[in-house]
């Protein structure tokens, strides 16, 4: 099956193209046919379009919305030149599946998009309100490209820390909140999150129940998981994506008694103060400079700026912050997986958070951890450390596309 993986952000449509089918699964032989970027949607988009063995083509045109953003990348894919042959017109596109970023408490795994499962992802925008419309946006845009019959699945990003249990999922903040208006700790990136552990589970050749493994997603958005039996059983993001680690431009974990506090002092509304905290703090707030971790390091090295420094250092502080906190939360663990931009092409970063963890016996191998960038995964750890250390670079989107795959088939997911 040729499966349209579709990301649907507010100006931004990324898609790749995945042939797979159950036993391509099976045998790890999925392919990666092409993918791609329109940004700047409603306006002069540029759109880059990438297929395997042809050179990357880059270029710009007037793309007025979502629906006329896949109408663009499914002209190409099936144009002459794409180079794409397996894909010659619509109908060898087979089914569509999409990241969603909020399924809310109902959706537990992905599922087969219908016009209730659409009305569950709506029911979920006020908790998700920049991504969901896009998502759904996404939703309708491919129904009206490829008819209402081609099967489509929702892949969420919050469905595998369903199984964090209500005392790592609840706040200490007055019940009837919960109840009322579903205040809870959700976490995201767990499509991220469960695709390493997978792939943490296949390298070891383990089963899912014995994989016990800390998971750190370090991007732009920076998040960890606690991964107990295979489940996740706590993670740093919490009913929004601004808690936990430290990332490019939010603050993550801050006492929330500072939001008022500098509203009174600079004031600022309460909008413009979770503006503050989501665009301009984490790296970018402290270092003052950037948001972009290789731009810190660089700066870091070459100038020894102060505030590059010190943004580098409470980054990986929090990081190894968490591991403690986690492996306490599960009782241990027998690994640390690294994935993200900076997670899987960082071995500075890596060697600083396992530093902070020398005290109780996890070391890396340097050698190891240098080689490890560039989408190479393997172990990182030296002989002997008291936690193995992975690298093992996130595909989201295969996992979209086989989670997709599974839900035409009509097999159980695997999580
Ligand atoms: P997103 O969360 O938007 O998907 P990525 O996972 O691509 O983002 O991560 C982007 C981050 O990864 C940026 O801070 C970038 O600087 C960082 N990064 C990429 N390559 C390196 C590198 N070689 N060294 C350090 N950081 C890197």
């Amino acid at each position: 099956m040729n499966v349209l993986v579709l990301n649907c952000g507010s100006s931004t449509v990324k898609f790749q193209i995945i042939a797979t089918d159950l036993d391509r699964i099976a045998q790890d032989a999925d392919e990666r046919l092409a993918r791609g970027l329109v940004e700047r949607i409603g306006g002069e988009a540029i759109i880059t379009f990438e297929a395997a063995g042809v050179e990357a083509r880059r270029s710009t045109a007037p793309v007025r919305d979502t629906r006329a953003a896949v109408e663009t990348i499914i002209r190409w894919v099936t144009s002459e030149g794409s180079g794409i042959g397996a894909v010659k017109s619509v109908a060898d596109v087979h089914a569509v599946g999409h990241r969603v970023v909020h399924g809310g408490e109902r959706f537990t795994h992905s599922v087969a998009i219908t016009d209730d499962v659409l009305r569950g992802i709506e029911d979920c925008i006020e908790l998700a309100p920049l991504h969901n419309p896009a998502n759904i946006r996404g939703i309708q845009a491919a129904r009206e490209v490829f008819g209402a019959g081609l099967p489509q699945v929702a892949v969420f990003d919050t469905a595998f820390h369903q199984t964090l249990p209500d005392y790592a999922y609840l706040y200490a903040l007055p019940y009837q909140w919960y109840r009322r208006h579903r205040i809870r700790r959700y976490g995201f990136h767990g499509t991220s999150h469960r695709y390493v552990a997978y792939r943490y589970r296949k390298l070891r050749g383990i089963e899912r129940e014995g994989t016990n493994v800390i998971t750190l997603h370090l991007g732009n958005g920076c998040s960890a998981a606690a991964i107990r039996a295979g489940d996740s059983v706590d993670t740093s993001m919490g009913l929004t994506p601004l808690e936990g680690l430290v990332m490019g431009t939010r603050s993550g974990d801050i006492d929330p008694a500072i939001g008022d506090f500098i509203a009174a002092k600079e004031g600022l509304t309460a909008q413009e103060v979770d503006s503050v905290l989501n665009k301009q703090s984490g790296l970018m707030g402290i270092s003052g400079l950037t948001n972009d971790m290789r731009e810190l390091l660089d700066e870091s090295r070459e100038s020894g700026d102060r505030r590059a420094r010190l943004a580098i250092e409470i980054f990986c502080y929090r990081v190894s912050k968490y591991v403690g906190a986690y492996l306490a939360a599960m009782g241990g663990a027998d690994a640390v997986v690294f994935t993200g931009g900076i997670g899987e092409n960082s071995p500075e970063i890596r060697a600083r958070v396992c530093e902070r963890l020398a005290w109780m016996g996890v070391g890396l191998d340097a050698a190891l951890n240098e080689s490890h960038t560039d989408r190479r995964e393997g172990v990182i750890s030296r002989e002997g450390s008291r936690l193995l250390v992975y690298v093992i670079p996130t595909d989201e989107e295969l996992l979209i596309a086989r989670d997709t795959v599974r839900s035409v088939r009509g097999v159980p997911q695997r999580y």
